[in-house]
């Protein structure tokens, strides 16, 4: 890694059901990449949570509590979870979290009510004028989680376009909805919750962090301040992927600090 105080703070092991990697391996990997602090996230998609994700959010927590006791070194490790739809299902976002002491939870929206994951929608069946109501509702959806508010960093805004114009091509102007994503800044900067910037995007079709620079922008010209910085790994080839380029981009938006968490209060450290 370029930057000294390099962390990532999103990714997932193969106790997420699209992670490949065992914690271990992830762990390692982070120690050899030098991270000045490294969080595993792994998912639990909370509508699904009876049904399908209340073993993995156990396992994954046993893992990382194993975890925690055999890093040797100078690698901070942290326990998070990414958890998406909370606004969907509060009661199984509350009794995971009540249940364990996570050093850092994101807050994702990866699918709006009644409809599948946004990877997974057909944007070409209606015209543009459905994939201007689908943000509006995404939008919608970010603030819900938002004013419920136990997370501490909001991840990936505008995940959609990491299909609607990277995997699909289709360009979307961002100029209609910028009141809501000013909305949605506010309420973060209000709520004292973190932005993430996800470096996914720089190694996927859409070709930029999401969200981007001149959002990254926006949200400091706004007063925003508390950001985090994560990879969205998948496996241990992508960990630390991006993060170099993303600190850098926090910069020239104007940040000089980022944050990581240490059960549940941010650190504030430098972008270098
Ligand atoms: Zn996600
Ligand atoms: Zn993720």
């Amino acid at each position: 890694m370029e930057h000294l105080y390099a962390s990532d703070c999103h990714n997932h092991s193969s106790c997420s059901p699209d992670g490949r990697d065992a914690v271990e391996s992830m762990c390692q990997r982070a120690q050899e990449l030098g991270l000045y602090a490294y969080t595993l996230t792994d998912h639990c998609e909370c509508q699904e949570f009876e049904a399908k994700y209340a073993p993995r959010v156990e396992r994954a927590w046993e893992e990382m509590e194993r975890a925690k006791d055999c890093i040797a070194g100078k690698l901070r490790f942290y326990r998070g979870i990414e958890l998406g739809q909370p606004n969907q299902n509060l009661p199984a976002a509350e009794a995971v979290l009540s249940h364990r002491e996570y050093d850092f939870v994101i807050g994702s929206i990866h699918n709006i009510r009644n409809f599948e994951d946004f990877f997974f929608l057909d944007y070409t069946k209606e015209g543009p004028e459905f994939i201007d109501r689908l943000l509006c509702t995404y939008w919608q959806e970010l603030l819900e989680v938002i004013a419920w508010g136990k997370f501490d960093s909001l991840g990936h805004l505008t995940y959609p376009l990491r299909y609607i114009e990277g995997e699909h091509g289709i360009p979307v102007d961002l100029a209609k909805h910028r009141e809501a994503i000013d909305n949605v800044f506010l309420a973060l900067i209000r709520g004292e919750k973190a932005l993430e910037v996800n470096t996914s995007g720089l190694r996927q079709k859409i070709g930029r962090t999401l969200p981007d620079l001149p959002l990254l922008s926006r949200y400091y010209e706004l007063g925003g301040r508390l950001v985090t910085l994560g990879s969205d790994a998948h496996r241990t080839e992508d960990l630390g992927k991006g993060i170099d380029e993303g600190m850098e981009l926090l910069r020239q938006a104007g940040f000089a600090e980022f944050a990581v968490f240490d059960r549940r209060k941010p650190i504030m450290l430098p972008l270098k």
